[in-house]
């Protein structure tokens, strides 16, 4: 097993290839062996994932199911009004909706699903409810809503002051532009200073203390997409995809890549086939650069996935990817993923 401290000091020195150890090395150079971690453990994307982690732990912790320790886990961003690129406060659609997109899988193989899905505040709540109450796995717009408050959902306005601000702004100019590290950049530094992301989604995967694997993947999208544009997040095999007898996938970033390479799915297979988590991501990667070399040079995409027996490793087209995980040996680990650039 690899001592995973250690491996976290060796890659913050000089890079994953340090950790030689017990390793094979993979065809992308990164070894074919990733930190592993004790069941329960808990992965997401993104500096938010802490905080999600946190409260997926408080299930894992007490021999909870996965399933509900990742719907609880995401809850935390979708209700947190400053996270502009989930939930309630997310950056509104080009024509000042917020709309919401979520996915969430069990051991089982059974998903549900939301796609632009507009006033309720915790849609993957309502995607776990079209898994577990209707013969569907994926209900959009309208229909997901009139579902939700069927189910007891109550309709809230999801957009803050501050991102119609931002939605105003935007409009000056009304240009499409993702971008690409946003976690480091503000997206307005000199007005709206608490604003970072213009998208980013929370992406979780969980093992239980049986073992068994779920994921959850929640966001409000690219900020100013198009009314009705549906990204990878809700998308069960490109913005998630959970194996129970292989590991778990999930990805961040621009979801129109993710969605045509079929993203998560391939990640798990690609684990099916040998591949550690982090060679696994970086594959997958890979694929989007090489249909669109030219593309991928200004957009992010990042996967992060575990496996079986608790591996994890996470890789993105640009650098600044984070990731947390918690686990009982440490609930607040932050690291940064590996990147092609
Ligand atoms: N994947 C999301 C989407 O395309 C956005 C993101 O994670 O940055 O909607």
């Amino acid at each position: 097993m690899v001592d995973r401290r250690k491996f976290l000091k060796a890659t913050s020195l000089a890079g994953a290839s340090i950790l030689a150890g017990n390793s094979s090395f993979g065809e992308a150079g990164i070894p074919n062996s990733n930190p592993v971690s004790d069941k329960p453990i808990v992965i997401s994307t993104w500096d938010f994932g802490l905080a999600a982690n946190a409260a997926a732990w408080e299930v894992l912790r007490n021999n909870g199911r996965a399933l509900d320790a990742v719907e609880k886990g995401v809850r935390i961003p979708e209700a947190d009004p400053d996270n502009q690129s989930v939930g309630l406060g997310g950056f509104p659609d080009r024509d000042g909706k917020v709309t919401l997109d979520a996915c969430i899988m069990d051991e089982f193989g059974n998903c549900g699903s939301v796609a632009a899905l507009e006033n309720i505040v915790h849609p993957i709540s309502v995607a776990r409810l079209v898994m577990e109450k209707t013969p569907h796995v994926m209900l959009v717009g309208e229909g997901a809503l009139n579902f939700a408050l069927q189910q007891g959902f109550k309709k809230e306005n999801l957009l803050t002051p501050e991102s119609e601000e931002a939605w105003k702004q935007w409009l000056k100019k009304s240009e499409y532009k993702p971008e690409i590290n946003i976690e480091n950049k503000s997206f307005r530094p000199d007005k709206l200073p608490g604003n970072k992301y213009n998208h980013d989604t929370i992406g979780m995967l969980a093992i239980d203390a049986k073992g068994n694997i779920s994921g959850a993947c929640t966001t409000s999208g690219m900020a100013f997409k198009m009314h009705g544009r549906v990204g990878d997040s809700p998308i069960i095999g490109a913005g998630l995809y959970v194996d129970n007898e292989i590991g778990g996938a999930t990805s961040t970033g621009v979801g129109e890549e993710v969605i045509r390479n079929v993203g998560s799915f391939l990640v798990v297979e690609l684990m099916r086939q040998g591949y550690s988590p982090e060679n696994a991501c970086k594959e997958a990667v890979m694929r989007i650069i090489k249909k669109k070399p030219e593309t991928a040079k200004n957009i992010q995409v990042g996967f992060l996935a575990i496996n079986k027996q608790g591996e994890y490793g996470a890789y993105a087209i640009q650098k600044g990817f984070s990731f947390a995980v918690c686990d009982k040996n440490d609930q607040a680990l932050l690291i940064k993923g590996n990147s092609y650039y």
